[in-house]
């Protein structure tokens, strides 16, 4: 058996190749490349994230690029997003990952409200 592969250092190089398109992908919002998974996962997905997903539409799908409010998503999760989705369901996702977001950030939900004019958590 003389076929094993033995590339390690070619390997780690591709590596470092893909975390570099993965952080001008946040800003540019191209098409992502190979190896992203979906985050959405509803049913149907194909596991496979090939979009960005800004979460929050219209005036304010700008801001959400520039500040990183956005999911990397399937061509089946985002148009169930996007068609479809029950108003809900989709409020309750906003809230987790806004809560994500926040944390992820370190923003306080003044924060979100004040640069995003939204905000989906409950206030106690
Ligand atoms: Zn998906
Ligand atoms: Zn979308």
């Amino acid at each position: 058996m003389a076929l094993k592969r033995k590339t390690p250092l070619k390997s780690k190089k591709r590596l470092n190749q893909i975390s570099k398109t993965k952080r001008s992908a946040k800003v540019r919002n191209k098409p992502l490349g190979e190896g992203h998974m979906c985050e959405f996962q509803f049913k149907g997905c194909t596991g496979v994230a090939i979009e960005t997903h800004e979460l929050l539409s219209g005036t304010l799908s700008n801001k959400c690029k520039q500040v990183g409010f956005q999911k990397k998503t399937c061509r089946n999760c985002h148009s169930r997003w996007h068609l479809g989705m029950d108003k809900k369901v989709r409020h309750a996702l906003l809230a987790a990952y806004q809560l994500e977001f926040m944390k992820k950030n370190n923003w306080t939900q003044e924060d979100f409200e004040r640069e995003l004019h939204n905000n989906f958590i409950e206030r106690k």
